[in-house]
């Protein structure tokens, strides 16, 4: 069990790999691993769609839950045209750790349905939403399985979500997802989370590294909800200079640096940040190898990998997407002295204001911005602090490090209800 197979950047068996280096630091017994490695449950589920053209079409669907030793399992719904099982694992996988790292009482799950929102129309991605939530309704539920949004859903999706599980259950309950907009039970500070609770990890790796973010300059790979808040927060909160932003159609870059107000507005406009007002254009692989203090990833899973993480100068690497570097990038990436600040810590964010979000829907009373922002800075800072600890305590990287301060956690909880 020591050495684990070749990984393919198949994501699960990068997830198991990764569980297998852990249990191997923590001299883990058989039967905790063996846990570990495996999904506790998983749902496949197939369902048809009216379309708007008249014709009925079959979509597929899953909602795997990880492990739930220490609470509900939490976790987002994605909509993506390559969705894949061993995909949903994975980030299911991932959610189990980043819940345990941040301390809150809650397991890891993930769903997603194979479709392209892009092609489909306001109506069409409604009928998907609820028809996805009536066939999943069994298995989720403020007390079992709470989603929220992910790749390609949003407020909106959640909103129409929340509504078809309540009219299953004859109830209103808003706590069954979260990411929901403010008039339905959401959160005041969920949609910037992710962003802000990355840039709060940011602050204490550059104190870390001695880097002063007045000075510092950036580059942001994926500019969705997480690139595009990263980007706005990190000019607000520090002053940094965004060198360089791309997403899936492609990048801009200026080197006197991005005024984020008028790449927001153009992509809003435009559907893509290309050609925006005093940028050149460059691919992706030129701004990954951009010369920078700081990298944000923020795109999908597999962007850093054995063939160009040598090529990355930045010093920090902000991991907003879940699973954006390969075991092997890592092992390069370590060497060369690169900070990575890893993916289940820094996008923590989200889940951990969805947290808070499910705590207000249980009580029915709702916080404001400020006291959500301090709670969620309090969790990160400490959170990061205990993987840096970790990292030097067994001189290994951040990444092992946190798996080691997750883990540890997970597998005290399942001893504690007897399973080893
Ligand atoms: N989809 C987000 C993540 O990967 C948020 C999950 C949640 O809020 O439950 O962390």
């Amino acid at each position: 069990m020591s050495g684990y197979p070749a990984t393919d950047h198949n994501p699960f068996r990068i997830a198991q790999k990764q569980i297998n280096d852990c249990a191997n630091i923590l001299g883990l017994e058989l039967s905790a691993r063996e846990i570990l490695l495996h999904p506790r449950r998983e749902f496949h589920v197939t369902f048809p769609v009216h379309m708007d053209d008249g014709t009925v079409r079959l979509f597929k669907g899953y909602r795997v839950h990880y492990n739930d030793a220490k609470g509900p399992t939490k976790g987002g719904i994605r909509f993506h045209p390559e969705e894949t099982i061993d995909t949903v694992r994975a980030l299911a996988a991932w959610m189990t750790w980043k819940c345990s790292l941040l301390d809150l009482p809650l397991g890891g799950g993930k769903g997603g349905v194979i479709c392209n929102p892009k092609e489909l129309s306001l109506r069409e991605l409604e009928r998907i939403s609820r028809a996805y939530i009536r066939a999943i309704s069994p298995f989720i539920g403020p007390e079992k399985d709470v989603p929220a949004p992910d790749v390609y859903t949003n407020p909106q999706v959640m909103a129409w979500m929340a509504d078809e599980y309540s009219s299953i259950v004859g109830t209103h309950q808003f706590g069954v997802i979260t990411g929901k907009p403010l008039q339905l039970g959401g959160s005041p500070g969920r949609g910037d989370a992710t962003a802000r609770g990355g840039m709060y990890t940011l602050r204490e790796a550059a104190r870390e590294v001695g880097i002063d973010l007045k000075q510092a300059t950036m580059v942001i790979q994926g500019f969705g909800n997480a690139g595009g808040y990263a980007a706005s927060l990190a000019e607000s909160m520090f002053g940094t200079k965004i060198l360089a932003v791309c997403d899936s159609s492609g990048g801009v870059c200026c080197q006197k640096g991005i005024c984020v107000f008028d790449l927001q507005q153009h992509k809003r406009q435009t559907s893509s940040v290309l050609y925006c007002h005093g940028t050149e254009c460059l691919t992706n692989d030129e701004l990954l190898a951009m010369d920078t203090d700081i990298l944000v990833l923020a795109a999908l899973e597999n962007t850093v990998t054995e063939k160009n993480a040598d090529k990355i100068k930045a010093k920090i690497i902000v991991e907003l997407a879940n699973g954006p570097t390969t075991p092997e990038a890592d092992e390069i990436l370590y060497d060369k002295g690169v900070h990575v600040i890893p993916d289940f810590l820094c996008n923590a964010g989200g889940v951990t204001v969805s947290y808070f979000e499910m705590v207000q829907n249980a009580y029915m009373y709702y916080w404001d911005e400020e006291e959500i922002h301090r709670k969620l800075d309090a969790k990160m800072t400490r959170a990061y602090r205990e993987v840096l600890e970790t990292s030097k305590k067994y001189n290994i990287n951040m990444r092992k490090a946190a798996y080691v301060v997750a883990i540890e956690r997970v597998v005290e909880a399942m001893k504690l209800r007897g399973w080893i």
